[in-house]
């Protein structure tokens, strides 16, 4: 579409979404938003669910992320899957802290989040103390179509850089939650997303 065109249509908030008038910050959030890697790291039963999002059915290769680094250094988002145990947190927030910037991080379920029905001293009561949170996917465990609506989300807010001023402006994570989507039967397949 051409700069007249744009600006027809958006008007002079066209001039931004053309490749001659657009902002190389606005390239580098989209490319990042469709390329991020998670790093490999489960706790718990969570962790279950994180597979099966990466495996065929749910398939999130489509989004940019099929390839689960073993290396921190070539992982972007963290996907804390699972109750962290007080033993676990300094292991976390190392991996964490071998993550290459910019960085973020999904809390996956109850226990991540809250420390959900292990409320006792072994368990760490919400991820929020070790590393700052981004998203935030609800359930006992996320269903994987929970889990992508919290990856979906997440790189929405990284592409709009919406995710780097909510950063400034709570100093930690941006603290989205996201509502929790109940399972689709194996038997139906899952709708790609549109982007
Ligand atoms: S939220 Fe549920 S599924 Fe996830 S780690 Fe806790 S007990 Fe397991």
């Amino acid at each position: 579409m051409g700069i007249v065109q744009d600006v027809k249509d958006h008007g002079l908030g066209g001039l931004d979404h053309n490749f001659i008038t657009g902002k190389v910050e606005d390239l580098i959030n989209w490319s990042r938003s469709r390329s991020s890697w998670p790093a490999s790291f489960g706790l718990a039963c969570c962790a279950i669910e994180m597979m099966a999002t990466g495996a065929a059915h749910y398939d999130i290769s489509r989004f940019g992320m099929e390839v689960f680094r073993a290396s921190p250094r070539q992982a972007d988002i963290m996907i804390v899957a699972g109750r962290v145990s007080q033993k676990m947190a300094p292991v976390l927030r190392q991996v964490y802290d071998q993550m290459m910037e910019p960085k973020w991080v999904i809390s996956m379920g109850v226990c991540a989040s809250s420390g959900g029905m292990f409320n006792n001293y072994a368990i760490v009561q919400g991820v929020d103390q070790i590393v700052p949170v981004d998203v935030y996917a609800p359930g006992c465990p996320p269903t994987p179509e929970t889990l992508i609506h919290a990856i979906e989300t997440l790189h929405g807010l990284i592409e709009t850089g919406e995710i780097t001023r909510r950063r400034r402006q709570t100093g930690v994570g941006a603290n989205v939650h996201v509502t929790e989507i109940p399972a689709t039967p194996a038997s139906v397949p899952v709708l790609l997303a549109v982007r």
